[in-house]
């Protein structure tokens, strides 16, 4: 049975690494809006013109747009071969109403929804230590990957430096934007026995053979 899944979590929670994971070893799709919008964009679709006309003005994409474009997306055969993992949606419980309406009328069942839990803190930690190539876009970390001469990049000896969206204060607001946004959308999908709370400060393959124990529970 193909793997239909809602992973919720706040930037830098690991969403990424467990998508790659579940892609890997369970087959299912890793759909993220930011992936979509440029999938579309690229196609030169209209639902891809509409986006790119607001980022181009440096708007949020509406609501309406991403709905299209993720339903767009749920529709096609090799989704529904293969199952999905969204990522960065629902992000709103208007989305996660237009979803299940959608999924009702496919009659898709959703396996699981996995909220990825982890101390704001450990977050701030993780995400402040990144440190980014000023010249080639290399990521390093001050902690889990130094570069091997401190200061400059392994690829091109440019500096490294922290990045405006990794200073502590930035990621602090980011993550309470996330959660006044999210926490209706967890309690939402709590409300319908689909979620899972995963907690996510250890090792990636123990939070991954949680996640797996959820989607057998
Ligand atoms: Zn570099």
């Amino acid at each position: 049975m193909p793997l239909r899944m809602i992973l919720v979590g706040p930037p830098g929670v690991g969403k990424g690494t467990q998508s790659s994971l579940l892609e890997a070893r369970l087959g299912a799709k890793p759909l993220s809006s930011g992936m979509i919008f440029r999938a579309e964009i690229d196609a030169q679709t209209d639902l891809g013109e509409l986006a790119k006309s607001y980022i181009d003005r440096g708007e949020l994409v509406p609501n309406g747009v991403t709905i299209q474009m993720m339903l767009k997306r749920l529709r096609t055969s090799e989704v529904q071969q293969k199952g999905f993992i969204l990522d960065g949606f629902p992000r709103t419980v208007r989305q996660a109403e237009a979803l299940d309406e959608e999924l009702r009328k496919a009659q898709i069942d959703l396996d699981i929804v996995v909220s990825l839990e982890v101390d704001d803190q450990v977050i701030v930690d993780r995400l402040s230590g990144r440190l980014g190539c000023t010249k080639c876009g290399a990521i390093y970390h001050r902690l889990n990957k130094p570069p091997k001469r401190e200061g400059f990049c392994d690829n091109c000896n440019s500096p490294v430096i922290v990045r405006e969206d990794d200073n502590p204060e930035t990621i602090k607001e980011r993550l309470r934007v996330f959660r006044e946004n999210t926490a209706p959308v967890v309690d939402h999908y709590a409300a319908q026995g689909k979620l899972v709370r995963v907690e996510s400060s250890r090792d990636p393959e123990v939070v991954y053979a949680d996640i797996v124990a959820g989607i057998g529970s």
